[in-house]
C-alpha cells in the first residue's frame, strides 16, 4: 500500500537524537507541518532542532493527495454562519497567502517538485447550494465562478471553481526543504515538560516547543482528545483514464476526489471515521467507480491515510493551552494540510517573532464557539462508546470463524482479546484496549490493521503502533 509519492521519491535518512542537546525551539514531527515551521522559524533566524519518531514525512503526509487550494469542500458559507464575516475572511485569506507562498519558495529555491497551477472545483447535485456558496467565497474576495454541468465522467448540476490555485508531488518539496534543517529521524518524544522535551535516545532543552505531531498526544492541558477526532480516506493511482483537467472535490454524502499526476489520475474517497470500518470494501469501492467512470483504466496503486477533524471545521493553530505560553500546535487540518500546514508555519513564525499575524484570530486553540459545542460532545459520546463497548459488547465470532489474512474480537478464556489470523492459520493476539485512553481497538479489514473509534490511533496487525495519538 505504497502511494505514488513513495515509490518515486526515497529521501535520505537522518541520524537520530545523538546526545542531550540544548536549542530554541524543538519541533516534533516532521511531516508537512513541522518541515513548513521548521523552514519558517529557521528563514526568520531561529534555531530549530525536528524531532521525528519515524522518517521524515512518514506519516500522513506521504499519502496525500497533493492539492494546494484555498477551497476546503463547501465551507465557506458554512464558516460565515457559524463564525462571522471576519473569521471567514481570516481563514479564506490565511489560506490564499499559502498558496502564494508555496508558488514563491518553489520559485526562489527553483525546487523541482511538479508544482503547477490547477482549478480547484467543488461539485454536487445541489444547484441552490452550490450557488450560495460561490456567493460566499465571493464575499470573502475569494477568486471563485460558479460553472454549470461541467465535464466530469458522471452527471452533476454544476460546481464551484476557484482560479489559480495547485498541485504538486509533496515530497519531492519536502525533500529539498528539510535539506539545510537539523532533523533527527528514530526519535520519538515520550513525554514533555516544561521546557524538557524526552524522547528515546535523550532529552532536549528547548526555550519553545512545537507539536506537529499530527494529533496531540499531551492530553493535559490542552485536552485535543475532547475536540478532535480522525478521518480516513483511500486513494487509487489509475494509468490509461480520461484527465479531469483541475482538481476535484465532491460534496454531499458520497464524497470522491479526482486531480492528476502526470499521465496519472488518483481517484479518492470512501472516508469515514477511523474505527468505523469494520465491514470493509474500501478500496473495492473505488475500483467498481473506476470500472464504471474511468472504462480501460489500470490501478497501479492504492493507498489510504487519515486526518485530524475539529469541531468547528477551522485547524487549531496557535499556543497549545493558556498554561504552557512555551508550547505550540498545528493541528485539526480536515484533510486540507497542504495549505493549513503552510498558513500554520506563517502564524507561528510571527508568534514567536513577536509580530501579529492578521489571520490568527480564527486558528486559535483557544477558541470555544458555542456552536462547536455540539461538536465536542459528538466526540466525547464516541469516547464513551468505545468505551462501553469493551467492556459491554461480548464478541460474535470465535477465532475458527475468522478468515486467514484477517483478523477479529473473540472471547479467550474469558478475555476479550484481538486475534489476527495468518495465511497459515497461525494465530497472533492483539490487545484489543487503544493504550491511549483505553478505548475498544476495531479491526479494519481494507488496511488489515487495528483502529481506534475514539481517537483515531493505528496498530499493525500484530498490535504494532502505526500512528497516535497512541504513543
Ligand atoms: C486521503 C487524504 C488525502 C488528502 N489530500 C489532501 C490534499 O489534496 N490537499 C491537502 O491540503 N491536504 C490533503 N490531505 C491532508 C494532508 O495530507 C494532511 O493534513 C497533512 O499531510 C498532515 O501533515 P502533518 O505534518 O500534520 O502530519 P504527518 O504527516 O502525519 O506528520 C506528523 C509527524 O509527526 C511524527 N510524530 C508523531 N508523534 C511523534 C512523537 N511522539 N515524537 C516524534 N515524532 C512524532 C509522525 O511520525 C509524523 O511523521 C489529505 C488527507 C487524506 C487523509
Amino acid at each position: 500500500m505504497e502511494s505514488i509519492w513513495t515509490r518515486t521519491c526515497p529521501i535520505g535518512q537522518r541520524e537520530p537524537l545523538p546526545h542531550d542537546m540544548k536549542t530554541e525551539i524543538a519541533v516534533i514531527g516532521a511531516g508537512m507541518a513541522g518541515i513548513l515551521i521548521a523552514d519558517q522559524l529557521q528563514a526568520a533566524g531561529h534555531r530549530v532542532v525536528v524531532l521525528e519518531a519515524n522518517r521524515i514525512a512518514s506519516g500522513q503526509t506521504r499519502n496525500t493527495t497533493a492539492k494546494i487550494t484555498s477551497q476546503h469542500g463547501m465551507m465557506y458559507g458554512k464558516l460565515i454562519d457559524g463564525m462571522g464575516q471576519e473569521r471567514a475572511r481570516q481563514y479564506a485569506v490565511a489560506n490564499e497567502e499559502a498558496i502564494h507562498e508555496y508558488r514563491r519558495i518553489i520559485q526562489d529555491r527553483k525546487i523541482d517538485c511538479d508544482f503547477e497551477e490547477q482549478s480547484a472545483y467543488v461539485y454536487g447535485d445541489d444547484l441552490e447550494g452550490l450557488q450560495a456558496e460561490a456567493g460566499a467565497a465571493k464575499k470573502l474576495g475569494l477568486p471563485v465562478q460558479l460553472v454549470k454541468a461541467p465535464s466530469l465522467p458522471f452527471p452533476v448540476a454544476g460546481a464551484v471553481r476557484f482560479n489559480h490555485q495547485a498541485q504538486f508531488h509533496p515530497l519531492k518539496f519536502i525533500r529539498q526543504l528539510a535539506d539545510p534543517l537539523t532533523i533527527f529521524e528514530h526519535t520519538s518524544v515520550r513525554t514533555v515538560e516544561d521546557h524538557a522535551v524526552a524522547t528515546d535516545h535523550g532529552r532536549v532543552q528547548a526555550e519553545r516547543i512545537i507539536f506537529a505531531c499530527h494529533y496531540p498526544f499531551i492530553n493535559v492541558p490542552g485536552f485535543y482528545f475532547a475536540r478532535l477526532h480522525q478521518e480516513r480516506s483511500y486513494v487509487l493511482a489509475l494509468e490509461h483514464a480520461e484527465p479531469v483537467g483541475g482538481m476535484w472535490i465532491g460534496s454531499g454524502k458520497e464524497v470522491y476526489s479526482f486531480r492528476n499526476y502526470g499521465d496519472l489520475l488518483l481517484l479518492g474517497g470512501g472516508g469515514h471515521r477511523t474505527g468505523e470500518n469494520t465491514a470493509g470494501g474500501r478500496y473495492d469501492m473505488l475500483r467498481q467507480k473506476a470500472r464504471e467512470w474511468f472504462a480501460g483504466s489500470r490501478e497501479i496503486a492504492c493507498w489510504s491515510a487519515q486526518d485530524c477533524m475539529t469541531p468547528d471545521g477551522v485547524p487549531y493553530i496557535g499556543p497549545y493551552a493558556a498554561n504552557k505560553p512555551q508550547w505550540y500546535v498545528a493541528t485539526g487540518f480536515q484533510k486540507w494540510g497542504m495549505t493549513s500546514s503552510m498558513a500554520a508555519a506563517m502564524i507561528l513564525r510571527d508568534k514567536i517573532d513577536g509580530k501579529s499575524n492578521p489571520y490568527a484570530a480564527v486558528f486559535d486553540p483557544g477558541r470555544l464557539e458555542v456552536e462547536s459545542i455540539p461538536g465536542i460532545a459528538a466526540d466525547g459520546g464516541h469516547a464513551v462508546k468505545g468505551l462501553a463497548k469493551r467492556f459491554f459488547q461480548i464478541p460474535d465470532t470465535d477465532a475458527e470463524k475468522i478468515p486467514a489474512g484477517h483478523g477479529g474480537i473473540v472471547l479467550l478464556d474469558g478475555e476479550k482479546v484481538g486475534v489476527y489470523k495468518e495465511a497459515d492459520g497461525a494465530i497472533h493476539p492483539v490487545d484489543i484496549r487503544c493504550p491511549h485512553l483505553g478505548c475498544q481497538l476495531e479491526w479494519n479489514p481494507d488496511e488489515k490493521s487495528w483502529d481506534c473509534p475514539c481517537h483515531g490511533s493505528r496498530f499493525d496487525s500484530q498490535g504494532h503502533l502505526i500512528s497516535g495519538p497512541a504513543q
